[in-house]
């Protein structure tokens, strides 16, 4: 296999980042880039790649070892979810969708719920999914229908859910609802539902442009009793974990861009030089895709390593920023890749068709390309403009309301 390391991207990367990706390299390289193609072409569930990486220890970064984790932090979560994309972007998508189910239970749970749940999440013992999209709620998470209903001491879900990754197998579901329909965001509630649990039904799996090897099912909650210790945090505080939630996921969607662009720009780049020195409009597109994805890459691992810092202040508009422009930066190169090829581009076996299909959902989950715009936006009114009226510099408190 060939990488496109860069130095200066790299001297982010401390000795624990740099074992960790010659690890993933190894178990990439001899069971995940083997498989890839056919998962892709045969719709397969890219299980057995992201098993392979768990065997090995892999999947369990960003979790402290008491609950099953490696202890390591985001900028080397975001680096291995950028390796593992560069290879198989639906393995990356499994892999990543354990995280997103198991961080709010890090965020929010008793230590009881993470003894529970977060062992098994960490080894792919257990697949789990976060359920927050439902068929009239997908930018307006606020809107979301799936009610809480108190029941004894538990509690019982009705709703429906839709577009969950991996929801068709999640043994572990961490579904949002609301305990008052009526207070908006301020009911909004998370709860931990077992994937066996009586009243929930799994519905289709839904067909997609892309991302072949990994499910996206619709999830039915008819009368499903959950007791109270399923409860995750407390009623109403839904709203608030999962703003520190999609601060991960959102990281995990930029490094999917970022490694998915690696990926197209190196399966083009051999068959662009094949005939000898290409045309000079050739060197020069690919000069510039290449360093395009040098910049997201510092981007993603600056990013990531501020997210870490125990004094980070709110990062909403810089993570919007990030996730923005690294998958915009999948599509791109994707896209740009396929245009320098002519036909070669538009064939499965080239290695750039099935990444440019995979890069677009990158811009469209864990918040549509079209919020981070806004969420970007809203910061730099709120930052600029008492400059604008001529006075101070906007403050961090202010910048908290920006989710
Ligand atoms: C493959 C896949 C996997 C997914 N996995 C999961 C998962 O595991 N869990 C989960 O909960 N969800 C998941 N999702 C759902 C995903 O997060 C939503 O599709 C996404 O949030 C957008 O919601 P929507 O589809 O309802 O589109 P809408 O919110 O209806 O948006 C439609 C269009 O309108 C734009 N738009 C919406 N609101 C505004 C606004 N205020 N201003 C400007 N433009 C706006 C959007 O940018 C978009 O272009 C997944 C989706 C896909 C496709």
């Amino acid at each position: 296999m060939r990488y496109l390391d860069e130095h200066v991207p790299d001297t982010l990367l401390g000795p624990a980042e740099l074992e960790l990706r010659e690890r993933l390299r190894t178990v990439l390289a001899s069971e995940v880039a083997p498989r890839a193609a056919e998962v892709d072409a045969a719709g397969a569930f890219a299980g057995p790649s992201y098993q392979a990486l768990a065997r090995a220890g892999l999947a369990r970064l960003l979790f402290r070892p008491e609950h099953g984790g490696t202890g390591h932090g985001t900028v080397a979560y975001a680096m291995a979810v950028a390796e593992i994309a560069a290879v198989c972007a639906s393995t990356s998508l499994i892999y990543m969708t354990q995280t997103h189910a198991a961080f709010p239970i890090l965020v929010a749970g008793t230590e009881a719920q993470r003894h529970e749940y977060l062992p098994s999440l960490c080894s792919g013992e257990r697949y789990g999914s976060l359920a927050i999209t439902e068929p009239e709620a997908g930018s307006d998470v606020a809107a979301l229908r799936t009610v809480a209903y108190r029941d004894g001491a538990g509690y019982l879900l009705d709703g429906a859910k839709t577009f969950i990754t991996t929801g068709d197998r999640a043994d572990v579901i961490v579904c949002f609802a609301t305990v008052d329909p009526a207070a908006g965001r301020d009911g909004l509630t998370a709860f931990i539902v077992e994937g066996d649990a009586p009243g929930l039904r799994r519905g289709r799996v839904l067909d997609k442009l892309g991302m072949h090897g990994s499910t996206t099912a619709e999830l039915f909650l008819d009368g499903v009793r959950v007791p109270a210790g399923a409860l995750l945090g407390r009623e109403g505080g839904g709203w608030e974990l999962s703003m520190r939630s999609v601060v991960k996921s959102r990281i995990s969607a930029a490094a999917q861009g970022v490694g998915i662009a690696t990926g197209a720009y190196l399966a083009g780049l051999d068959r662009l030089h094949a005939g000898g020195r290409p045309p000079q409009r050739v060197a020069f597109a690919l000069a510039e895709l290449r360093t395009a994805i040098a910049a997201a890459r510092l981007l993603l691992y600056a990013t990531a390593a501020a997210a870490d810092r125990a004094d980070a202040p709110d990062l909403v508009a810089e993570v919007a920023m990030l996730k923005l422009a690294c998958t915009d930066l999948g599509v791109h190169v994707a896209d740009t890749m396929t245009g320098l090829l002519g036909g070669a581009g538009d064939l499965t076996g080239t290695g750039v068709e099935h990444r440019l299909r995979d890069a677009v959902v990158t811009q469209i989950y864990d918040g549509t390309n079209n919020v981070q715009r806004l969420l970007v936006d809203r910061d730099t009114r709120k930052r600029l403009s008492p400059v604008l009226a001529g006075g101070s510099e906007g403050s961090s408190p202010e910048r908290r309301e920006a989710s």
